[in-house]
């Protein structure tokens, strides 16, 4: 029989590079999520394996006891938010039931501040809710940053889960905002220190694109949205291209913007007695302007993207 020896904690961590403690950015004290949000790019594992709290000390105080012996600090090496740790990777941290005790130890022991980001916590588990609690009151100082990713793919939200409900989620959210409320307002609201991130689906659809001319203008129609050029021609579909950004982050574009009229209308065919009629504002049959009111129709110009 082969017995291997593994090393203590302590002296694996004394056989780590200088980077691994000054760099260190990413400290999470849980794997595995059970919110499975559609969109997670980490493909996090269902099942949570998390630190107990006599672990989680353990391993900090070690962690911190190595470093202090080759007088290195935590975190110190980074240019983006140095001094800063991220408790989450593939877990969401505001599950986490020793999140006060991962407060604690990164202020008192390690020296550091962290950022939270959560799609939200079951405010109705009563133990959860004190850390948090305890969190906002006691420990607001450590937190250098929050952020609540309200989405609707988590399985609280889609009601996927056994008990869980769209009502359920928004009670727990609500109640998450309410006792995270006087903190939010202390850390200044912003995307870099307090905020919600609405993490919607686009409002796309996809229809089948005509793009041809009718009456000696070029007209584009997808579903009930029909769009004249307002000049005449018998050009292509015009390719612009976003060269960049101006001062105000605004696209530049590589040709100039082409007015059309937009009419949005369920009823109107695709022929030429239509665009004249539009042109003109005489079409009688019913139709909107894009902003839902209704005629008389609105002149655009639109930067029509091609690749
Ligand atoms: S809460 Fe975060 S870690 Fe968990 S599944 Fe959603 S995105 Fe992934």
């Amino acid at each position: 029989m082969t017995t291997t020896a593994v090393p203590g904690l302590r002296d694996q961590l004394r056989d780590l590079p200088e980077e691994a403690f000054t760099r260190l950015q990413y400290l999470a004290p849980a794997v595995g999520c059970f919110n499975r949000c559609a969109f997670c790019s980490q493909a996090a594992g269902r099942d949570v394996w998390p630190f107990t709290e006599h672990g989680l000390t353990a391993f900090v105080t070690t962690l911190a006891d190595v470093a202090a012996e080759r007088d290195l600090q935590i975190a110190s090496g980074r240019i983006h938010r140095p001094r800063v740790l991220f408790p989450y990777l593939d877990n969401d941290i505001a599950s986490y039931p020793h999140l006060d005790t991962y407060a604690a130890l990164a202020r008192d022991v390690l020296g550091v501040r962290f950022r939270v980001s959560t799609v939200g916590y079951s405010a109705r588990s009563e133990p959860l809710q004190a850390v948090h609690q305890r969190l906002v009151n006691e420990l607001g100082d450590v937190l250098d940053g929050i952020r609540f990713s309200i989405s609707p793919y988590t399985i609280g939200y889609a009601g996927r889960g056994v008990g869980m409900s769209r009502q359920a989620y928004s009670e727990d959210l609500a109640a998450a905002l309410a006792t995270y409320r006087p903190l939010l307002d202390r850390l200044g609201h912003g995307a870099a220190t307090a905020a919600c991130e609405l993490r919607f689906a686009p409002l796309l659809g996809l229809g089948e694109l005509i793009d041809t001319h009718i009456d000696g203008r070029h007209v584009l129609s997808c579903g009930p949205h029909l769009l004249i050029a307002l000049q005449p021609g018998h050009e292509p579909l015009p390719e612009t291209i976003i060269d960049g950004l101006d001062e105000r982050t605004q696209p530049v574009l590589s040709r100039p913007r082409a007015p059309y009229l937009h009419l949005i209308s369920d009823t109107a065919p695709l022929d030429a007695a239509t665009v004249r009629a539009a042109l003109t504002g005489t079409l009688v049959l019913p139709h909107r302007a894009p902003d839902g009111a209704a005629a008389p129709l609105q002149q655009r110009r639109w930067p029509l993207l091609r690749r």
